[in-house]
C-alpha cells in the first residue's frame, strides 16, 4: 500500500520526525470554567511534538469565535501550528469569504475543509448548508481567498538596501475529511472516494479520517482510494473509547456499525478505571496495526482531555518527545 504523496511538501504533511507524525483534535470549552482546563491540556499536547493541533467548528454548537480563540491560544503559547475547522453550514458566499478571512487575519494559514452536518434539531436535507453545497467547493473559496489576500510576499535583497524580491505566497494548506466506511449519507459505495478525489482535485493536501473500529477499515480504504487515483497522505483518525456512554453517543454520530467485541469489554468492567483501560487499550492497538500497514502517521481525537490520548500512545509503544521547540512557554 503507498501511502506516500508525489504532491508538493506541504506544512501538513507527516514529515520524518523523532517518531511518529502525531496530531491532536480538540473543541472549543463550552464554559469559560473549562477554557483553563483545555489550555492545560493543549500544554500536555503540544508537549509530545505533535505536527498540528487541530479545533472543531460549529459541532456540539461552538461558533467561529470561540474556535479563533483556541487556535490564537496554540498559536501564541505553543510552537504547533493550529488547524482550523471550518464549515459550509449556513454560510453565503460573502459569509464565508469573511469567516476565512477572519481566520487568515489571526494569522491561521491550516484549515480542514468541511460541509458540516445540520445543526441539532434542524431538518436532515440540505437547506441547512447555504450557498456552499459540498466541501470541494469551500476548498476552493479558501484557496481562491487566500490568494487574493496574499498575492505574493516581499523579501530583501542582500547587498541591495531598499530592493525587495517578490516570493511565492504561503500558501493556506487545506486538510479534508476521509470516511473508511463511507458516509452514512453517501448514495452509492464509491461516493465517498469520489468527493475525496473532487477534494484533492480542489486543492486539498491531506486527508483526516472519521473514526474507525477495525485497523481493515482504514487500510482497505487507503488502498481503494489509491486505485481510484487519491495522491495525498489519509491520516488515520482514533478515537480512544473509554466508556459505554460515550461508544452510544459515537455510534449516533457517526452511523458507524456497533464494534461488538469493544462493546462487550466496556460493558462487562464495572468500573471507570477498568473501562478506560479497555478503550486505550483497543486504541493502541488499532494505532500499532495502521502503523505495521503503512499509515503516515497518527491523528487522536483527544477529547479535550491529554491523560488518555497520552496514555494511548505509551501503551502503542509510539514516544512522545518534548522537544524544545513544542514545549510549553
Ligand atoms: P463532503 O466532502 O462535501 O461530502 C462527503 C460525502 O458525504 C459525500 O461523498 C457523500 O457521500 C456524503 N454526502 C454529502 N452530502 C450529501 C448529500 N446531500 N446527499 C447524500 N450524500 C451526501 N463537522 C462539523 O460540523 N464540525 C467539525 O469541526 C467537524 N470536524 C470533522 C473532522 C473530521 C476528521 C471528520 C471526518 C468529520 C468532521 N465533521 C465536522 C463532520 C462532517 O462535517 C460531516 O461528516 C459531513 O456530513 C460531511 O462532511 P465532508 O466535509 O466530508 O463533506
Amino acid at each position: 500500500m503507498r501511502t506516500d504523496s508525489s504532491a508538493s511538501p506541504s506544512r501538513l504533511h507527516p514529515r520524518p520526525t523523532v517518531g511518529v507524525p502525531l496530531s491532536f483534535e480538540v473543541y472549543p470549552p463550552r464554559s469559560a470554567a473549562r477554557e483553563a482546563a483545555l489550555h492545560e491540556t493543549i500544554r500536555h499536547l503540544a508537549a509530545a511534538g505533535p505536527q498540528f493541533i487541530s479545533v472543531t467548528f460549529g459541532a456540539g454548537g461552538s461558533v467561529g469565535g470561540r474556535s479563533l480563540d483556541v487556535l490564537r491560544f496554540i498559536r501564541d503559547e505553543t510552537a504547533v501550528e493550529p488547524l482550523a475547522h471550518i464549515t459550509c453550514v449556513g454560510n453565503t458566499y460573502a459569509a464565508a469569504t469573511g469567516l476565512i478571512r477572519e481566520f487568515l487575519d489571526a494569522g491561521i494559514l491550516n484549515f480542514l475543509a468541511l460541509r458540516g452536518d445540520p445543526p441539532e434539531g434542524a431538518d436532515e436535507g440540505d437547506s441547512f448548508l447555504g450557498d456552499l453545497q459540498s466541501a470541494a467547493e469551500l476548498v476552493q473559496l479558501i484557496d481562491r481567498v487566500q490568494a487574493a489576500q496574499a498575492p505574493y510576499t516581499e523579501a530583501g535583497v542582500p547587498g541591495l538596501p531598499g530592493a525587495a524580491q517578490l516570493q511565492r505566497r504561503l500558501r493556506a494548506e487545506i486538510a479534508v475529511a476521509a470516511f473508511p466506511n463511507g458516509h452514512p449519507r453517501s448514495r452509492h459505495p464509491n461516493e465517498h472516494i469520489d468527493a475525496l478525489l473532487a477534494k484533492e482535485a480542489a486543492g486539498a493536501t491531506l486527508a483526516i479520517t472519521q473514526l474507525f473500529f477495525h485497523a481493515d477499515d482504514y487500510l482497505s480504504f487507503v488502498a481503494r482510494s489509491r486505485e481510484a487515483g487519491v495522491m495525498m497522505p489519509i491520516l488515520p483518525g482514533i478515537m480512544p473509547i473509554t466508556s459505554p456512554g460515550r461508544l452510544r453517543r459515537v455510534l449516533e454520530l457517526t452511523g458507524e456499525e456497533r464494534p461488538r467485541a469493544l462493546a462487550f469489554a466496556l460493558e462487562t468492567e464495572s468500573t471507570a478505571e477498568g473501562q478506560a483501560e479497555v478503550g486505550i487499550a483497543h486504541a493502541a492497538d488499532l494505532a500499532q496495526a495502521v502503523l505495521a500497514g503503512g499509515a503516515p502517521g497518527i491523528h487522536l481525537y483527544a477529547f479535550n482531555e491529554h491523560d488518555t490520548v497520552l496514555a494511548v500512545l505509551r501503551e502503542a509503544g509510539i514516544p512522545t518527545h518534548s522537544l524544545q521547540r513544542n514545549a510549553p512557554r
